[in-house]
């Protein structure tokens, strides 16, 4: 049920995009010039080889800011230095080149990176956000760039096998997520109930939970659900995926965002159309 709704989603968003981008998404068959989008004061008022670009409005001028949660790798993490990086912020560099404006990185809970957007203090969220019905209610998305899938993880020597094992179980989530929001539903919804459910601020720390027994598993997103697994030795995923998802860029609702709405996602068109967001994804999630 819950795949299907899911699926469901994904193509009722396919067809909400595709029309909206109807007249501007074919890709360009010559190259973009990234010598000539160098960030500037002015560039968002310039007319620039990006004709959609000319009219658009940010939050602040001459930049693109972009809210998340650094703590979803490969998506976004930070390095040793604070910096935030990931296929995420990868990709909002390319966007923010091809829009002329400089890109402003703000870190912050999930949920306040998703609120962001909504209350015109982000001009786009990208933080591994799934599209799903309550999220269309109050942001705008662009076309997918991702898929996700909900995935368990547990305790190497744990006696839960696939997801009816979970039934009567502690979960941990992080907040705000599609993964707390479906743990949480009713067991008739195909959840666990919210009294077994716990909500942390991110998924490393619902994982830390886990290794000290306050959990019995968790529930997260298979891109770092991997890579806590790999960095936290007597973990593993359980081989039942879950629900699967797409992952889109959140933006404002607003009238007065139409036109950055619209330049960004064509810009994300042409990344995907070109094959770079494909060469981003596959530098950081090795296949199997
Ligand atoms: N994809 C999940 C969601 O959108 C989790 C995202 C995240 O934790 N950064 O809810």
């Amino acid at each position: 049920m819950k795949k299907f709704l899911a699926l469901l989603l994904a193509l009722v968003m396919v067809f909400a995009l595709a029309a909206c981008g109807e007249s501007t998404t074919e890709p360009s068959t010559a190259p973009t010039t990234e010598a000539t989008t160098e960030p500037s004061a002015e560039a968002s008022t310039e007319p620039s080889d990006n004709a959609e670009a000319a009219d658009f409005t940010t939050v602040e001028e001459g930049k693109l800011i972009m809210s998340t949660n650094a703590a979803f790798p490969p998506y976004e993490t930070t390095d040793d230095t604070g910096a935030v990086i990931g296929i995420d912020p990868e990709i909002a560099a390319l966007i923010a080149e091809k829009l002329g404006l400089e890109l402003v990185i703000d870190d912050v809970d999930f949920d306040s990176a998703l609120l962001a957007v909504q209350q015109g203090k982000a001009d786009m969220v990208m933080a591994g956000v799934t599209v799903n019905e309550d999220r269309l209610a109050v942001m705008d998305f662009t076309t997918s760039y991702a898929t996700g899938v909900q995935v368990v993880i547990v305790p190497e020597d744990s006696d839960i096998t696939d997801m009816d094992g979970l039934e009567g179980k502690l979960i941990g989530c992080q907040r705000g997520t599609t993964g707390y929001i479906y743990a949480s539903d009713t067991p008739e919804n195909g959840g666990y109930g919210e009294e077994n459910v716990v909500a942390y601020d991110n998924g490393i720390t619902a994982v830390e939970a886990l290794k000290n027994g306050q959990v019995d598993a968790v529930i997260i997103d298979n891109g770092p659900a991997k890579e806590f697994v790999e960095a936290n030795p007597g973990l593993k995923i359980l081989e039942t995926p879950w629900v699967e998802e797409e992952y889109a860029i959140g933006l404002s609702k607003a009238d007065s965002a139409d036109a950055l709405n619209e330049a960004i996602n064509n810009a994300l068109q042409e990344l995907i159309d070109d094959g770079t967001v494909q060469s981003i994804l596959d530098k950081y999630i090795t296949a199997e």
